[in-house]
């Protein structure tokens, strides 16, 4: 039997929820995956990339599933001890998570690329899918508000979205190129994902990188989508807010209005049934089902919905 390839483009927590599932009822080896580095951040010295780590920890089944991100059964001894040394005390990392920036840290300092240290930490992980960075290059996110610029991690955890959103720079994205074999994937999957993440700054950040929305354009018959967005709400996070920045209705329709140009079909809650005609004027299918993957069987059942389609 044939097996088919999936290509997902992925954020942190709502992807990861997603890719769980997903990986529990296929071959992770079928899967590939491109992800957000964009909220990549240096803190302490160290090279932290958050989707990065949450999508690997997740394949290799070490996730903390009740907060989403870093290492079930963690300690925090040494974040503990580095805010008598820093003035950060807004950032959260464990034990075990530090020692992945340490080495990704390590490694960077001996010349390998982001995309090679993905590889090296997902093989000794066990991580059988192949992740990749969407870019080798530092690409990164800040939000302009009525305090300052914040870098997104900033304004996401230290600041809790609270601030206003004056405007959203991805900066140096005009110089990121497609990781290796990126296009070559993208026109040779069977399926593309784009999972529930939020759309402007996880995957918005990965269309922003040269070629690869145009690529998709080229595809747009094999292109589906999660919305994360549910009765005009987010599940976590400030998709919302991000949303209304970029002058879009906060629903699933103003995300198929994000997407429309590379989206064929669209998968959106059962709870946004009366939004099906509308998004489906905009040239997409349109399909309903639970998308809220509160355990491991909703994670699951909504994967296995997906590739059925
Ligand atoms: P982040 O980088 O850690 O913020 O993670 P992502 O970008 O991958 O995901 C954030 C988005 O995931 C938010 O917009 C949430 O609304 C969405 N999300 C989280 N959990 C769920 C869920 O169970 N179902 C759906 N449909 N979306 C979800």
């Amino acid at each position: 039997m044939t097996e088919n390839l999936y290509l997902l483009l992925a954020g942190g927590v709502g992807a990861a929820k997603f890719i769980d599932g997903l990986a529990n009822i296929i071959d992770q080896k079928n899967l590939k995956i491109i992800v957000n580095t964009a909220d990549d951040i240096i803190l302490f010295g160290l090279h932290i990339c958050p989707d990065l780590d949450i999508i690997t920890y997740t394949l290799a089944d070490l996730i903390d599933r009740k907060k989403g991100w870093g290492f079930r059964n963690e300690s925090f001894n040494c974040l503990s001890r580095l805010t008598h040394f820093y003035d950060v005390n807004w950032f959260n990392a464990g034990d075990k998570d530090l020692a992945t920036h340490i080495y990704r840290s390590d490694l960077i300092t001996r010349g390998f690329t982001k995309e090679q240290i993905t590889n090296i930490i997902c093989s000794k992980l066990g991580v059988e899918a192949s992740v990749m960075p969407m870019c080798n290059e530092p690409v990164q996110t800040y939000i302009e508000t009525p305090i300052g610029e914040l870098h997104f991690e900033e304004y996401y955890i230290k600041y809790r979205c609270e601030p206003e959103i004056v405007n959203v720079e991805f900066r140096d994205i005009e110089k990121a190129k497609p990781a290796k074999n990126v296009l070559q994937y993208i026109k040779n999957a069977d399926k593309i994902i784009i999972c529930p993440s939020n759309p402007i700054v996880s995957i918005g950040t990965i269309l922003g990188v040269e070629r690869i929305k145009k690529a998709l354009t080229e595809v747009k018959e094999k292109v589906y989508a999660i919305s994360p967005i549910i009765a005009g709400k987010t599940v976590k996070g400030p998709a919302d807010k991000l949303l209304k920045w970029k002058g879009l209705e906060v629903s699933s329709y103003g995300v198929a209005k994000y997407y429309q140009e590379f989206l064929g079909h669209f998968v959106i809650d059962e709870q946004d049934k009366q939004l099906q005609t509308k998004i489906e004027e905009l040239g997409i299918n349109v399909y309903t089902y639970n998308t809220i993957m509160s355990d491991l069987d909703k994670k699951k059942a909504l994967a296995k919905y997906v590739i059925d389609l």
